[in-house]
């Protein structure tokens, strides 16, 4: 899409055409636009609502004002002036995606090798460009970025969207990581103590950012001092962590840990307090059947203080072993020539390089149960993709594989589709306005070909996500960022 200055016809042509719509959509948007009326009636459509309840056959969907305003029984409706009809038979709709570790940046490791090789430092470049787009064509209607390493890119970014200057979701920006010495990543600040943690809150808070997430090496008093910083503004703080263990950081009143059960650090070997241990948590992982006393000790603490789990299995996949089903063709499309070429050099598997000392394919197992436990044990968990890992996990393509690995975890589909969608919007305080399909709510809806409810891979069937009441290509969107994918 070029960018074209608007003379001043255009902008009335544009202010005429978004009558009713706040805010004012720019003419970029415009080719991505292929439903926008005053009122639009879905018609004849399964409704999975986001709550986990079962799926429900033949409704009309009536969207208006950025709003669902109806949901009823399927009838026939005649289409008329404002009002747009879809015959939406053999479709479902479910609620926008509420992706909850959605990174806007790929991961770069300089002349990478067939052998697995890389050179220093290793960097992630912005995709300020592509990932908004491919997050929304995946039908991603909010996000949290879950770190972020071009913080004022991704306020401008969030500004510019929410100002319908260029498509893609809502974004919940998360500030630098706080992270401390000793990090393999050049692009991030080293903590240097507590004050520091609460100076790096506070500045980014007063700038806009609306989230942290504290990282592997960061101590505990840190993280204590980060975490008091952000509470007494409202902000919640999350955690990849390594050198504090899961007990720890909730005691010390963390809001949400990332990446499942992999990188809870408590039983590791030589595991000493504020230092990241060498096995990074898959000791601790194997260690830890659900029935352990450790495990339901861990569980019972989590919950009682609060802290979400974010599971993030598709980073996680590609290690756990043969049998797994290859990236989809479309995700290797939207990557750039060398991102295509470094996806294939990462997933090799060189006779010279050694077994991992646990086995991966066991871990994915056992984050996978410790994943259920903690839900039934009422926990809250939510998701995201973790966009990078090896370069296969692709923005919009891996939030749909985190809900078909939920499933494969063994959550019924519509309770993988709330765990992506309301989960994740109770996390952020938003549940009122976002999450799931009821009336009242904002009109953040995915129109997807056959039924997710009975055949979950339908997930990736998306050809229309509603954003406030305005549809979207799917399609179009992911053909504007073919080939690009990290480039920008
Ligand atoms: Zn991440």
């Amino acid at each position: 899409m070029r960018f074209r200055f608007m003379n001043v016809a255009t902008v009335l042509l544009c202010v005429l055409s978004a009558a009713g719509q706040t805010p004012e959509r720019s003419k970029a948007l415009e080719p991505f636009v292929r439903v926008d009326a005053s009122r639009v009636v879905l018609t004849h459509v399964r409704v999975i609502d986001g709550t986990g309840a079962a799926a429900v056959d033949d409704q009309n969907v009536v969207v208006e004002g950025g709003k669902i305003s109806e949901i009823a029984k399927g009838s026939d409706v005649v289409a008329a002036e404002g009002t747009t009809v879809l015959d939406l038979r053999g479709y479902t709709v479910m609620p926008g995606i509420v992706g909850m570790h959605n990174h806007l940046f790929f991961i770069a490791r300089p002349n990478l090798n067939s052998r697995r090789e890389y050179d220093q430092p290793v960097l992630v470049p912005q995709m300020t460009f592509s990932a908004p787009r491919l997050y929304l064509a995946g039908g991603v209607t909010t996000l949290r970025t879950t770190g972020s390493v071009e913080t004022y890119a991704d306020l401008n970014l969030k500004r510019d969207i929410d100002a319908g200057k260029l498509p893609g979701p809502h974004i919940d920006v998360t500030g630098p990581y706080l992270e401390g010495a000793g990090s393999p990543f050049i692009q991030m600040h080293n903590l240097t103590d507590p004050e520091d943690a609460k100076q790096l809150v506070d500045y980014w808070a007063d700038r806009g950012v609306t989230s942290f997430k504290a990282y592997m090496y960061i101590t505990r008093a840190e993280l204590k001092a980060a975490i008091d910083a952000a509470h007494r503004r409202g902000i919640k703080v999350t955690g990849h962590l390594c050198s504090v263990t899961y007990k720890e950081a909730a005691e010390l009143g963390i809001d949400d840990l990332e990446h499942g059960f992999y990188v809870n650090t408590q039983l590791d070997p030589e595991k000493k307090p504020d230092t990241c241990s060498e096995s990074q948590g898959a000791y601790t992982l194997n260690q830890m059947t659900p029935e352990s006393s450790e495990a339901r000790d861990l569980i019972a603490t989590l919950v009682q203080h609060h802290v979400a789990i974010t599971s993030t299995l598709p980073v996680f996949e590609n290690r756990a072993g043969g049998g797994r089903p290859p990236l989809r063709q479309q995700a290797l499309d939207a990557m750039t020539p060398e991102a295509r070429e470094d996806f294939f050099y990462a997933r090799n598997r060189p006779a010279s390089q050694p077994a991992p000392k646990i086995d991966p394919a066991l871990l994915f197992k056992r984050d996978m149960e410790l994943e259920r436990a903690f839900v039934a044990a009422g926990g809250l968990l939510i998701a995201g993709p973790d966009p990078t890992g090896a370069g296969d996990v692709v923005p919009g393509f891996g939030d749909q594989r985190e809900i078909e690995l939920l499933v494969e975890a063994g959550f019924p589909p519509v309770e993988a589709i709330r765990i992506a969608t309301l989960n994740g919007a109770i996390y952020m305080g938003r549940d009122k306005e976002i999450g799931s399909i009821a009336v009242g709510k904002n009109a953040d809806v995915v129109v997807i070909k056959g039924d997710p409810s009975t055949t979950v891979s339908d997930v990736e069937n998306v050809e229309i996500v509603f954003k406030d009441g305005v549809g979207y290509d799917a399609r179009k969107l992911r053909d504007s960022v073919k080939g690009r994918y990290g480039a920008y």
